[in-house]
C-alpha cells in the first residue's frame, strides 16, 4: 500500500480493532474532537491524518507503531503541537499523539523531576514550583517538554541553569519496532548523548527525567522601548548581556507596532539578591523606554511575559546561531523590521551567555553551546494571499544575519519543513551528525520517524 490519503479508506475499517487494543484513544476524521486534535501551532500547516492515536503509555505507543508498520501508514509524533514546521501532523498517516500524557512527578528532596512525554511548561512549572524548584525550560507554557527538550532548549533560566537538554538526566524512549529502551548515565549514554538535542529521531519519549533547581521568585517582566530609541537599547541589551552574570537571562524581540513604527521588547530574568539589579539599570533609565513592566514575581507569573495564541498565525520562521552582534548586524537587523513595516512579525534575540559556556559540550548532540546568541526572523500573518511575501521577509531576513552564524546550521526546533539535510548536519557539525546517524541506524534504521529535522540512517 502507498502511503498518505490512498491509505485511508481502508484503514478506517480495521479502526474498530485498533480501539479495543489501547487504553487510550482513537480519533478518526469523522469524530467529533478530530479537527481540533489536528490543529498545529503553525496555522500554514492544514493537513488530515487519517488516525490520530491519544496514547496512555509506552504499550499504546507500541500499538500504534504497529499499527502504522501493518498498514503502511507514516508516522507523526505530537507533544505540545508547537513545532513550527508542523511535524506534529501528517497528511493520510498517523499521528501518535501523547497529549493525554502529562503528568509531571517530582521528587523534592532528590531534585529530580519526572514528566511523561506530553507534558507541557505549564504542567512542568506548575509541578516543580509547589516545590520552588524548576528547570530550564521555554518561555510558553503551552509548548511541549519533550519537543522543546530533545531539540536543545532556551529560556528565561538558560544563563543561570543552561539549556534544558544539558538538564536531562534520563529518557525512556518506545523505538519503531516497540521496543522500551531506557537512557541515563548509566544505561545507554550514547543515547542520551543524541537525545540532548537530537530530537525526535531514535523513538517516541514516554518520560523524560530533569535536574532541578532552587527558583521561586524573580525579577522579570518586559521592558518595551519605541521609535528613535529602539537601536541604542539594542546596544545597551547587547552590552548589557556581555557582562552579564549567570543570574540574569535575557531575550530581546524586535517588532513593529500598531503605529508601524520599530519596537523593542526585552525580557530579562533576574535570579539574584538585588531587589533592582544593577544591571538592569542601563536599560531602565534608557530615553526610549515607553514602558517599564520589570518587577518581581514568581517565576510562574515571569512564564506569561510571552503568551501567543495557538493556531491563529501562519508562521515561517528562520534563523542562525552567531559569534557577536556588532552594530552592523544590529543596523540590519532594524533595517530588516523597517522593511516588514507591519505588525505582527518578529526577530527574536535569545542570548546565550552564561552557564551553557560551563557545559561539556561533549555531553550533549547539540551543536550551539558555544555561540553567543539566537537570532531567528519570525513572520506571522493571518492572510494566505501574503504567504509569499512573507516566507521571503523571513529568508531574506536569515540571509542578512548569515554573515555572522556560527557555522551556517539554526536551532533545529524554530526550522520549518523546508530546510534541506545541509542545514541539519550543519547545526551539528559532522561528527556529531554521523554519531546521530549511527544512532538513528540502531533504534530506527527504516526512518519510521521522519517527521522531524531528519537524521536519516546509514
Ligand atoms: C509559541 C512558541 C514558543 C516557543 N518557545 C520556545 C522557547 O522558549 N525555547 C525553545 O527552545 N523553543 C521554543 N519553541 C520551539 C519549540 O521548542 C519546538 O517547536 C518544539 O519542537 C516544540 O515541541 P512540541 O512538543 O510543543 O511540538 P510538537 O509539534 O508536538 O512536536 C515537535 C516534534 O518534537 C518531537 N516530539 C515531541 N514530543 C515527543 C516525544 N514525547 N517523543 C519523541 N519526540 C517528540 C517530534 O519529532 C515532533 O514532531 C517555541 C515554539 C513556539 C511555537
Amino acid at each position: 500500500m502507498s502511503e498518505g490519503v490512498d491509505a485511508t479508506t481502508s484503514v478506517v475499517e480495521y479502526l474498530t480493532e485498533l480501539r479495543r487494543s489501547l487504553a487510550g484513544a482513537v480519533l478518526a476524521p469523522a469524530d467529533p474532537g478530530y479537527e481540533s486534535a489536528r490543529r498545529c501551532f503553525n496555522a500554514l500547516i492544514d493537513q488530515r491524518p487519517a488516525v490520530i492515536v491519544r496514547c496512555l503509555g509506552a504499550d499504546d505507543v507500541g500499538t500504534a507503531f504497529d499499527f502504522a508498520r501493518v498498514h503502511a501508514l507514516p508516522v507523526a509524533v505530537r507533544g505540545g503541537g508547537h513545532n513550527p514546521a508542523g511535524h506534529c501532523v501528517c497528511e493520510g498517516g498517523l499521528v501518535i499523539d501523547l497529549s493525554l500524557m502529562r503528568k509531571v512527578e517530582v521528587d523534592g528532596d532528590a531534585r529530580v523531576a519526572r514528566a511523561e512525554g506530553g507534558a507541557t511548561w505549564l504542567d512542568f512549572d506548575t509541578a516543580t514550583q509547589a516545590f520552588g524548584l524548576v528547570t530550564p525550560g521555554g518561555v510558553v507554557g503551552s509548548t511541549g517538554v519533550a519537543g522543546l527538550t530533545l531539540g536543545g532548549g532556551i529560556g528565561h533560566l538558560t544563563a543561570q541553569h543552561g539549556l534544558t537538554c544539558d538538564n536531562l538526566t534520563g529518557a525512556q524512549i518506545v523505538t519503531p519496532d516497540g521496543t522500551v529502551v531506557r537512557a541515563n548515565g548509566d544505561e545507554n549514554p550514547e543515547l542520551l548523548w543524541g537525545l540532548r538535542g537530537g530530537g525526535g529521531n531514535f523513538g517516541v519519549a514516554t518520560r523524560l527525567e530533569f535536574r532541578l533547581h532552587p527558583v521561586e521568585r524573580v525579577v522579570g517582566g518586559r521592558l518595551t522601548f519605541a521609535g528613535g530609541g529602539v537601536l541604542e537599547a539594542l546596544r545597551v541589551y547587547r552590552d548589557v548581556v556581555a557582562r552579564a552574570p549567570r543570574d540574569l537571562s535575557c531575550e530581546a524581540v524586535l517588532s513593529v507596532n500598531e503605529s508601524l513604527t520599530p519596537e523593542l521588547l526585552v525580557a530579562p530574568c533576574y535570579t539574584g539578591a538585588d531587589g533592582d539589579p544593577t544591571e538592569l539599570r542601563a536599560l531602565r533609565s534608557l530615553t526610549g523606554l515607553v514602558e517599564d513592566g520589570v518587577r518581581a514575581h514568581s517565576f510562574l507569573a515571569q512564564q506569561h511575559v510571552f503568551n501567543p495564541a495557538y493556531g491563529v498565525d501562519r508562521n515561517y520562521w528562520k534563523g542562525h546561531f552567531v559569534r557577536e552582534l556588532p552594530d552592523e548586524l544590529l543596523d540590519a537587523l532594524l533595517q530588516r523590521m523597517v522593511e516588514l513595516g507591519r505588525p505582527p512579525g518578529q526577530i527574536l534575540i535569545e542570548s546565550l551567555h552564561g552557564a551553557p559556556k560551563d557545559t561539556d559540550p561533549a555531553t550533549a548532540a547539540v551543536g550551539f553551546h558555544d555561540a553567543a546568541f539566537n537570532i531567528s526572523a519570525m513572520a506571522s500573518w493571518l492572510d494566505p494571499a501574503l504567504d509569499d511575501r512573507l516566507i521571503e521577509w523571513a529568508r531574506a531576513t536569515a540571509a542578512a544575519i548569515e554573515p555572522w552564524s556560527v557555522s551556517g546550521g539554526g536551532y533545529v526546533n524554530y526550522m520549518q519543513a523546508d530546510e534541506p539535510i545541509e542545514r541539519v548536519r550543519t547545526a551539528f557539525g559532522d561528527r556529531s551528525f554521523e554519531r546521530l546517524q549511527a544512532l538513528k541506524t540502531r533504534y530506527d534504521p527504516k526512518n519510521v520517524l521522519r517527521r522531524n529535522q531528519n537524521i536519516p540512517p546509514r
